[in-house]
């Protein structure tokens, strides 16, 4: 098919749900995609980082196919060993006790708000049901995630949605403690807020939080879809913060391009959802264990390494053009958000992304201020640079 032929058949017979750009992609290799006329695309979007060590990775690739090719599925009635191989490795790594495999961010974070309140539940009772997450946070795009997210914009149309979630300001220790009344069983938080704008928590921030958190019995959930699986420099954040968390979701960049989510959990939390509490039929699918596996055998020590150096190269190289139109460079690793500062004539960070696109630089956008860049953790230096010179290229164009 030809691009515009796919273009009309996209307008035909899919839900325009997407505002998405007039780019069909075809192929990829590192870092770097192409369309199928062979125009080439740095990607600093990473497939919205989900395509965490690149494109034709060939053993990445071996590892799905002969999992195919020996079995595909076989559901949750069965055992099998990727799952159990994963499981292994990913709950040593991070330092929690047992996982719940599942698809995607939301879906998992639907398991984490259950986990949460059976927790309160088989401890409490009934009513210590209420969740608090943060203004400006995104948690997912089911009814009850929605309710979790702390955007307004979000809460529209689909009502009613789930009762039992409060929003409270980040960094406002007050606001916490104010909103800790006895109805409360957990604490929701994004180390560094994707979505709304690649905006860190401070650190004494969620070591108060986390403390506040265990002397209240609160459960303290991070939210790790976005942030997880080597993308800020270590193999989950909340490392880099000094806490320990009751409960952490992960999805996106898990299973390297393959739908994949899921809840670790604590020792104190481990053994919460029992049979028949919670379930997916796809959870733990092998052919995506399989990748995973791969994915975390990439992602070792060095490479997470190699992630903080890049992104302190990245901002580095930012900083140093001295561009009017930029404001702060936010995040960590390979997340991060560049500020645009607002003045009349200037342009917004869609903008500036819809050019940089036409100019052969995917980049996304963040919040309502910021342009954010969540490329391939395996994207290479000439990569870095081909996509910065773009970048900056499309800075200078609106000046
Ligand atoms: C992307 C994202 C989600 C939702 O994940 P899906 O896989 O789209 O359901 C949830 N939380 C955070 C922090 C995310 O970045």
């Amino acid at each position: 098919m030809t691009a515009s032929e796919i273009k009309k058949q996209d307008a035909q017979n899919v839900m325009q749900t997407y505002a998405r750009y007039d780019v069909v992609i075809e192929r990829g290799e590192g870092a770097t995609l192409y369309d199928p006329d062979g125009k080439k695309y740095i990607d600093f979007t990473g497939g919205i980082g989900v395509n965490s060590i690149g494109y034709g990775n060939k053993k990445w690739a071996d590892a799905i196919y002969e999992q195919a090719m020996k079995l595909q599925h076989i559901s949750n009635l069965f055992l099998s060993e990727p799952y159990v191989r994963l499981a292994k490795t990913l709950t040593k790594r991070a330092g929690m006790e047992n996982v719940f495999f599942a698809n995607a961010g939301g879906e998992a974070n639907e398991g984490l708000i259950k986990l949460a309140r059976k927790y309160s539940f088989d401890k409490y009772g009934k009513g210590r049901s209420t969740i608090i997450s943060l203004v400006q946070s995104f948690h997912g795009r089911t009814i009850t995630t929605l309710a979790a997210t702390g955007q307004e914009a979000f809460h529209n149309y689909f009502f009613p949605f789930t009762e039992g979630f409060l929003h409270i300001p980040a960094h406002d220790i007050n606001a916490l403690n104010a909103a800790l009344t006895d109805d409360v069983c957990a604490l929701l938080i994004e180390l560094i807020q994707g979505e709304g704008g690649v905006i860190p928590l401070q650190k004494e921030y969620v070591a108060e939080i986390a403390k506040i958190c265990k002397e209240k019995d609160i459960l303290l959930l991070v939210d790790e879809v976005q942030t997880g699986v080597g993308r800020t420099g270590s193999l989950f954040a909340f490392s880099q913060y000094g806490i320990e968390p009751d409960a952490v979701t992960f999805a996106k960049g898990i299973a390297g391009g393959l739908p994949m989510g899921g809840i670790m959990a604590n020792e104190k939390c481990s053994k919460v959802l029992t049979a028949g509490t919670h379930a997916t039929t796809f959870g733990g699918n092998p052919v995506a264990a399989a990748g995973a596996i791969e994915v975390l055998n990439q992602l070792d020590d060095a490479a997470l390494c190699e992630v903080t150096k890049k992104g302190e190269y990245i901002k580095g190289k930012i900083i140093g053009w001295n561009d009017p139109l930029v404001g702060e460079i936010r995040g960590l690793g390979l997340m991060l958000g560049i500020s645009i500062r607002e003045r009349e004539g200037w342009p917004k960070p869609s903008a500036i992304a819809k050019k940089c696109v036409e100019n052969g630089l995917l980049i996304l956008t963040a919040g309502s201020d910021a342009v954010r860049m969540l490329p391939p953790l395996t994207i290479t230096y000439d990569e870095i640079d081909k996509g910065l010179e773009i970048l900056k290229a499309v800075l200078d164009s609106f000046k």
